[in-house]
């Protein structure tokens, strides 16, 4: 992706671990790679298609003036939380932060920290079989839309589907929806975890009833593989209930394990277990 680059922005700011450092303050060294399409602005020559490097520079020096943390690490992970926040162009930034006057006792030029964050792709399924379903899963976009780390781009259609797994219970409504969020996956999930949880959800049998089940399907096309958390999640190609509304929302995707886009998949699907 294209790069719009800001080196060794020179602020002060109080920023420290020593409480001098916290009075006295010292000078930062910021240096931000933004990056972003500049392809329109290229072609039209006009500010309003990009991100204006003076108005991120006056904000960063705003930033410095108004905060005081202790870490750098700090520094950095909230300029770029805020710097993505605000300028909706922002794909993704790389930040460094050098303190060349830090305090140690040794000749040092200087010390720092350098972070890459960005907005990530990700698909969740949303299932409830519990009472007013609808609502269930009305209330969990809703809280998604809420969220400031998350942005709700497409919901897919609500649909009714036959329960999965063997286990005898109610037909189940299904949806499925596309996130931009600024959460790694394990927060992702985490965040999911704390909304089934509001919406009273008992873990009794697995793939039994239940209020609201949220999963992750897809994030990016990360492939990930720990105790806790399997993406993409690992039986989708198996179910026509995650796959019509992936259908809907992202016909090409491709799943980054098996190569299939969710069309595809889908298809795979039906020829294998036909109506
Ligand atoms: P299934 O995962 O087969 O749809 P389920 O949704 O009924 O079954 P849960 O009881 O909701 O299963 O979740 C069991 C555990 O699955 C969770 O505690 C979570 O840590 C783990 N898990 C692993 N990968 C994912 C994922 N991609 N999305 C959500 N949970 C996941
Ligand atoms: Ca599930
Ligand atoms: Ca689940």
């Amino acid at each position: 992706m294209d790069k719009i680059k800001i080196e060794k922005l020179t602020v002060f700011g109080k920023h420290g671990v020593y409480p001098e450092e916290n009075v006295l303050g010292q000078k930062f060294q910021v240096s931000l790679v933004m990056y972003t399409d500049t392809r329109k602005a290229g072609m039209t020559d006009d500010l309003e298609c990009s991100i204006n490097y003076g108005d991120v520079s006056q904000y960063v020096k705003q930033y410095f003036d108004e905060n005081t943390f202790k870490l750098i690490e700090k520094v950095a992970e909230k300029l770029a939380e805020n710097l993505l926040l605000r300028y909706p162009l922002l794909e993704k930034v790389d930040v460094k932060i050098e303190k060349p006057w830090a305090p140690i006792t040794i000749p040092v030029e200087s010390v720092g920290v350098e972070i890459s964050r960005g907005w990530h792709t990700a698909y969740v399924a949303l299932g409830s079989n519990i009472g007013d379903e609808k609502a269930y899963l009305d209330e969990a976009v809703e809280k998604l839309k809420n969220h400031p780390l998350c942005q709700v781009r497409k919901v897919a259609d609500y649909i009714q589907t036959e329960p999965y797994g063997g286990v005898e219970q109610d037909p189940f409504l299904n949806s499925a929806l596309e996130l931009r969020t600024l959460l790694f996956p394990e927060e992702l999930l985490a965040l999911l975890n704390q909304i089934e949880a509001e919406a009273g959800r008992e873990r009794i049998i697995h793939w039994g009833p239940r209020t609201l089940d949220l999963d992750i399907l897809l994030y990016d096309d990360c492939v990930i593989d720990t105790p806790s958390l399997t993406i993409p999640h690992i039986d989708m190609q198996n179910r026509d209930f995650v796959l019509i509304p992936m259908v809907q929302l992202a016909p090409y995707y491709r799943h980054p394990v098996l190569g299939y886009t969710m069309r595809q998949l889908l298809e795979r699907l039906q020829e294998k277990n036909p109506a």
